[in-house]
């Protein structure tokens, strides 16, 4: 665009502009960008500020436009915050409420002690080699009970502080006894806690471990009751009927 044609903007409060050898002068800015006049109208306002600080009376353009400007900003504000207010909730006081859980959702483990022939499958599908295994002698699945036999399964561990809940492991299980299972928060208190011994809770008939808050709310929240009873009683939650549903 030639210079001729450079459209420029005046601005109306002198501005105090330092020159090239360190004097100043008030004089009309003129513009030709409109980044520059961004610039110059926070001049303007450091100007007014300067006035006010010293004592100065101030124009009565500038005083009525900041109280235009403070009453434009605080209903930008308030319009924001009254829009919130109309909005459905999408939040939920968990664990009174809780939400639907997708079809395929990989929670902890839910492990079968009595199908697992120790065969390191898993562990070797591991990305993290986060699942510890030990036996005194190979097991098999004996055809007769359909339960595995041989030696015994010493330890069958996993550790939650490393697991990626990626499923992985659960993929070439030949006896398909590890599976992902619908509980998510394994809260602890020490870092020893989020090693879940599995091989341990099988003595107990449990597949899953219990986490602290289940037991803390089964008396006063009947759908914790319920998955308490659940995995107390040693039942797999692995099919879609098994999903929590929205309350
Ligand atoms: S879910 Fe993934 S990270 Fe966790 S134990 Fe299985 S394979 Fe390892
Ligand atoms: S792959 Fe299955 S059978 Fe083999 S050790 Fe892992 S859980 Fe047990």
């Amino acid at each position: 665009m030639p210079p001729s044609r450079v459209r420029r903007w005046p601005v109306s409060a002198p501005v105090r502009v330092r020159s090239g050898r360190g004097r100043h002068s008030h004089r009309p800015l003129w513009t030709g960008q409109g980044g520059c006049r961004i610039i110059v109208a926070a001049a303007a306002g450091a100007d007014r500020d300067r006035k006010r600080r010293r004592g100065l009376p101030m124009d009565i353009d500038s005083y009525f436009g900041d109280i235009r400007n403070s009453i434009r900003s605080i209903a930008i504000g308030m319009k924001i915050t009254l829009k919130y207010c109309f909005q459905k909730t999408v939040t939920v006081q968990y664990p009174e409420q809780r939400l639907s859980l997708a079809p395929r959702y990989r929670g902890i483990h839910e492990f079968e002690a009595d199908l697992c022939i120790a065969c390191d499958q898993c562990a070797k599908a591991c990305p993290v080699d986060c699942i510890y295994i030990d036996k005194t002698a190979p097991r098999k699945i004996d055809k007769a009970t359909g339960k595995a036999t041989g030696g015994e399964l010493l330890r069958f561990a996993i550790d939650y502080s490393k697991c990626l809940f990626c499923a992985l492991c659960t993929e070439p299980c030949p006896t398909e006894c590890i599976h992902m299972g619908k509980l998510h928060d394994l809260s602890s208190y020490s870092r020893a806690d989020t090693v879940v011994e599995f091989a341990e809770l099988h003595k107990k008939n449990q597949r899953t471990p219990i986490p602290l808050w289940m037991q803390r709310n089964a008396d006063s929240i009947p759908w914790v009751r319920d998955e308490l009873e659940r995995v107390k009683a040693g039942r797999l939650a692995t099919t879609a009927a098994d999903i929590p549903k929205v309350k």
